[in-house]
């Protein structure tokens, strides 16, 4: 199944209070294509400038993630910087630069045009639209946002809706876009404005999956060393997204397993600055993460009686 996604391929400077990096690879393709290509090939829509380090396009490259969809043209690479709070819950950005995104328009390539499973990266939503308005007949489409675009597109992004078969969003994006501070309701909310499936990621509380057959948790993996959580959304919808466009399975019970490879996606991206733990694991250390989750959640229901006194 092809997996196209669209989004930023940037150069990040972070700082967390377990150290820093400058101009370091980034972006939503990135951490998404790193993450899905552990279980398929990817298509990525995006741009880059002539600043733009070429061994980190080969890297990608190298990776499976196909690059015909990126455009390199003269100008600045977009430049994101950010810093975290001790706890890593918050962070605060200190900089962006469009560069040359500022006049991107997306062309995909014909042979993307086919793509069965498409990621909208979180961009602008005009763009996100631009991209699918170029794909013929996909099966599903998944889009993120951020609190910059509900703010300042909000119409824009009400169409896309309307369009798409899964939002994913983080608890603060899903409450901000509803106006409902309960998530669950935030969620129906979501529902009723076009999307039939709809993730919401809670961080260091892990996930739902909420859709018209109910609601599905997965938890986030107990790590004792998290250095950078930049990208951890990301890099959880290309777990996700991987693991549908290699089984081709789209079925509710196959999307509670993607879940799983999505919360294992994001519990590597985060232990490493940049895309770095990616280049340390392949496919058998992600999947026994993925099936350690079985663990956390599992318990056995005889025994628990009916505790009506
Ligand atoms: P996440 O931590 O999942 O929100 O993703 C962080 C990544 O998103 C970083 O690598 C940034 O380069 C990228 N990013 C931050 N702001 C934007 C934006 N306005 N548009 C596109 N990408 C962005």
């Amino acid at each position: 199944m092809g997996l196209l996604v669209v989004g930023s391929i940037a150069l990040d400077s972070v700082e967390t209070p377990f150290g820093s990096n400058a101009d370091a690879l980034g972006g939503s393709a990135t951490f998404f294509g790193y993450a899905a290509t552990v279980f398929h090939p990817v298509l990525a829509v995006g741009v880059v400038g002539d600043d733009f380090p070429e061994v980190e396009l080969q890297r990608l490259a190298e990776r499976g993630v196909d690059l015909a969809g990126v455009e390199r043209v003269a100008g600045e690479s977009f430049r994101w910087k950010g810093k975290y709070s001790y706890d890593l819950r918050n962070r605060e950005t200190l900089d962006t630069r469009l560069g040359v995104f500022a006049d991107f328009e997306p062309r995909l390539p014909d042979a993307y045009r086919d793509a069965k499973l498409v990621f909208l990266g979180n961009i602008d939503p005009a763009l996100q639209l631009k991209v699918l308005d170029q794909v013929r007949r996909p099966d599903l489409v998944a889009c993120d946002t951020m609190n910059y675009w509900i703010q300042s597109e909000r119409e824009t992004l009400m169409a896309l809706l309307e369009r798409i078969d899964l939002l994913m969003v983080n608890d603060a994006e899903a409450r901000q876009l509803s106006g409902d501070w309960n998530v669950y309701r935030a969620a129906r909310w979501i529902l009723q404005h076009g999307p039939r499936m709809v993730i919401i990621k809670q961080g260091e509380y892990g996930a739902v999956l909420v859709d018209e057959t109910g609601i599905f948790y997965v938890p986030a993996f107990p790590l004792e060393e998290i250095r950078d959580p930049t990208g951890a959304g990301d890099a959880f919808a290309g777990g996700f997204m991987g693991h549908l466009a290699r089984s081709g399975d789209l079925t509710h019970a196959n999307l509670r397993r993607a879940m799983v490879f999505g919360a294992t996606a994001g519990s590597f991206a985060v232990e490493r600055f940049s895309v770095e733990r990616f280049l340390e694991i392949g496919v058998a250390e992600f999947t026994a993460r993925a099936r350690a989750f079985s663990d956390l959640v599992h318990f056995d229901t005889d025994g628990m009686g009916d505790h009506d006194g």
